[in-house]
């Protein structure tokens, strides 16, 4: 059996590796700005914990990894799009 790798990326609030596909990404394309799941560019990661979606300081954090500035309604949005695929813990690579 052939056992497919997962594409493993780190969130950027716990700094955990988890398989890409359970994270949900964050795109600053520089044609089209700031983008979810899609887009091209400088990209960040947050993973579906409890913790991570309710990180009180998840804006820096994001500002940090994107090298750009987010408004407060992009935050919004971001936090609403977390909250919704809070879930059961995803498997955590190390
Ligand atoms: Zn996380």
């Amino acid at each position: 059996m052939i056992q497919k790798n997962p594409v493993l990326r780190m969130c950027i609030s716990c700094r955990k590796t988890y398989d890409r596909k359970n994270l949900l990404k964050i795109t600053n394309d520089p044609k089209l700005g700031i983008m979810f799941q899609k887009g091209m560019g400088r990209s960040a990661y947050i993973c579906n914990s409890q913790e991570c979606s309710t990180d009180s300081k998840i804006k820096k954090k994001l500002q940090k990894a994107l090298k750009t500035s987010l408004d407060s309604e992009l935050i919004d949005i971001l936090e609403k799009k977390l909250q919704a695929t809070i879930r059961i813990p995803i498997r955590e690579y190390n």
